[in-house]
């Protein structure tokens, strides 16, 4: 992973979950700080990669709708290539960034100033459906548990 290069970050392990993003300058609130590349497909063949298993962790299987991301409504980006290096940036439920589509274009953008050496971080906005399947260990204060998208927060009824 030594080859990525990029002016806003480096990638290193991480203490939230296997490798992570981390701030090498300080960035400003507002800066696009990568795409989130992928190959773009549609909804029926995203659909069809949702239930695919990918990868193997002691936890639990990684299934291909980790790497899913929709970009409208007739399209998603599959992520799971090796050249999107953003799918090393991990969830947080105190995040730091935040996905935007700009122009058909996916960006993780920063949600406010960001100090050199932070671990990037943003919300997968994952669904309330299957939630116990993704537990959140980022330990921010806000940390819910869970990987969840915000507004399905009220719905927990154990929170940690
Ligand atoms: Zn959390």
């Amino acid at each position: 992973m030594g080859k990525i290069k990029n002016r806003y970050f480096v990638i290193r392990r991480s203490s939230i979950h296997s490798n992570g993003v981390f701030a090498k300058k300080d960035i400003s609130a507002g800066t696009p700080i990568i795409e989130y590349v992928g190959e773009k497909i549609t909804k029926a063949e995203s659909d069809r990669r949702a239930g695919i298993p990918l990868l193997k962790h002691k936890e639990n299987n990684v299934f291909g709708a980790v790497y899913l991301f929709e970009l409208n409504k007739r399209h998603d980006i599959d992520g799971f290539v090796p050249y999107n290096t953003a799918r090393f940036i991990n969830h947080a439920c105190d995040p730091n960034c935040e996905a935007e589509i700009i122009r058909g274009h996916i960006w993780i953008k920063a949600l406010r100033d960001i100090r050199k050496g932070e671990e990037l971080t943003y919300n997968y906005g994952y669904g309330y459906e299957e939630h116990e399947d993704h537990r959140c260990e980022c330990r921010t204060k806000r940390c819910v548990g869970y990987i969840l998208a915000e507004e399905h927060w009220p719905k927990l009824t154990k929170v940690f």
